[in-house]
């Protein structure tokens, strides 16, 4: 954040005196230099920010944080004052975390930063980090550290960015009605994206269509003049567009694999590591942002309509659902004005957040698809999709452990689950975890007589590296996924000793 005063008793920096009831005479500014919520990270010149949660409460660190040198921190009007931070500068708010997302709020208004804001089932944090990257080569970029998007994350990101940021790309997660909407609100992007509509929150949302829903919230933040990019290939989307009511002079331009998008992928190459793809995009695509801070801009369409110039895209990481991703990141970066050729490099060489398909070797040489970031049946699908289109293995192995927080119908999406995998897709398939026992059951169907050899329920994680360690080959392939709270990085991890 760029250094801002705030007013404080001028008695309260002399260590004496109250800070309610603000007295006319004798302010003096503070200079706060930070937010944080984290009383031990409360270096000179921070704000501290007091949350609370079920088993702690942000104002009992107060104290700490001005012994670590906090420069003032929000206190709640509700809370008695310790005679301990009598004189402290505090400012008193009714909520501490509605205060924080509301300086966010004000910080984001004042700053001339292009913001990219993502939503969407599955491909956030991925679609994030190629955005960055896609711009990164000619824009000084800000993005969420790791998966930080959510009602205290976002803000905390947009109050970390420098005043100087001429871009920051900000993931928005959610799993109800209103969450994306605030999180829109605060950051008020000028551009913002849907990478897709999936299962994940099924449990919270009760249908895909609220799903939908929910992730459309993002277009309220909009600002006006702005772009949404949405996939072209989730019907869902296009229903909900209707319904929506987009912000003055707002564009919407779609991508994906639908014949009918704006942004469309040619010759894509999917390799265990990699994919390469050229970009086809038609007139809409020429759309560019109103005034940004810095014009790099790209050349207009050709004489035949195409307006991206005939790049190879590569992408250091594999599955066609990663080349749509990047198609929303080229999309993007494109509407800032970055020249293909810069977006292209900055693609080539980007930075992934780990566990998202990462390839890694096992120590007998094998092939590992590290995907045990997270899991939903979307997102196992397409993992199925990447491992199907994969050629040359002895054998290639597929591992699941339970999806979870899909509801009351997460029996059944584990068997569809399951029943999506198919013999000519992978040639094994190694289940663990309560609800994997439907989607083993689900694999079985449709393996047929061959499930009694290639499908595999375990009751313990144990057992299946047993296995697994025992049959892997250094010609093989294995696809390990699940959702986070089922560590299937312990998987990875036991085959790479
Ligand atoms: P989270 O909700 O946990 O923050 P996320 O939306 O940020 O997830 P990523 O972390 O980018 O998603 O990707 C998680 C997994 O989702 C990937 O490993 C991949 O299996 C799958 N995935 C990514 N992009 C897509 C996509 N466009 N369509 C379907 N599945 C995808
Ligand atoms: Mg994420």
């Amino acid at each position: 954040m760029g250094p801002g005063y705030i007013d404080a008793p001028e008695e309260a920096a002399e260590g004496q005196g109250l800070t309610q009831g603000p007295s006319p005479q004798g302010w003096r500014d503070i200079l706060v230099k930070g937010v944080t919520t984290d009383s031990r990270r409360a270096s000179e010149g921070q704000l501290f920010v007091p949350l609370s949660g079920d088993s702690f409460d942000g104002h009992d660190y107060v104290e700490a944080a001005f012994r670590q040198g906090a420069a003032a921190a929000f206190w709640s009007l509700d809370r008695e004052l310790p005679a301990a931070l009598a004189g402290k500068p505090l400012v008193l708010v009714e909520d501490p975390l509605e205060a924080l997302q509301n300086l966010a709020a004000a910080y984001r208004s004042e700053l001339k930063t292009v913001v990219v804001g993502i939503t969407g089932s599955n491909g956030k944090t991925t679609t994030k980090d190629m955005t960055a990257a896609a711009l990164g080569s000619v824009m000084r970029v800000h993005k969420t550290a790791g998966n930080l998007n959510n009602h205290i994350g976002l803000p905390m990101t947009v109050l970390a960015l420098a005043e100087d940021t001429e871009a920051a790309v900000l993931e928005m997660g959610m799993s109800g009605l209103r969450e994306i909407a605030l999180l829109t609100g605060i950051a008020k992007p000028d551009i913002a994206i849907i990478t897709n509509i999936g299962d994940a929150h099924l449990l919270q949302l009760g249908s895909r269509e609220m799903i939908a829903r929910a992730k459309m919230e993002i277009a309220e933040g909009l600002k006006p003049g702005g772009l949404l990019l949405v996939s072209a290939d989730e019907p869902l989307i296009a229903a909900e567009l209707a319904r929506a009511t987009l912000p003055e002079g707002a564009q919407v331009r779609t991508f994906g694999a639908s014949p009918r998008s704006d942004w469309r992928a040619g010759g894509i190459e999917v390799g265990a590591e990699s994919c390469a793809f050229t970009v086809k995009a038609g007139p809409a695509s020429g759309f560019r942002l109103g005034p940004i801070p810095v014009a790099h801009l790209a050349e207009g369409c050709d004489a035949t309509g195409e307006c991206f110039p005939q790049v190879t895209i590569e992408i250091p990481v594999p599955g066609a659902h990663n080349v749509y991703n990047a198609l929303a990141a080229i999309a993007a970066a494109t509407a800032c004005g970055v020249p293909a050729e810069a977006i292209a490099s900055g693609l080539r060489t980007m930075q992934l957040t780990g566990m998202r398909i990462q390839p890694v070797a096992a120590s007998c040489g094998a092939m590992i698809l590290n995907d045990a970031y997270n899991a939903n049946p979307t997102a196992v699908r397409a993992a199925v999709d990447l491992v199907a289109g994969l050629t040359g293995y002895r054998r290639k192995w597929i591992v699941l452990s339970d999806m979870r927080e899909l509801g009351e119908t997460e029996q059944e999406l584990h068997r569809e689950t399951g029943a999506y995998i198919t013999p000519d897709k992978a040639d094994a398939v190694l289940t663990c975890g309560e609800m994997s026992a439907f989607t083993s059951a689900g694999a079985a169907a449709s393996f047929g007589t061959l499930a009694a050899e290639a499908v595999r329920h375990f009751a313990s994680q144990e057992l299946l590296i047993e296995t697994l360690s025992a049959e892997l080959d250094a010609r093989d392939l294995v696809l390990v996924k699940g959702s986070r709270t089922m560590h299937m990085e312990r998987v990875v991890e036991a085959l790479q000793r």
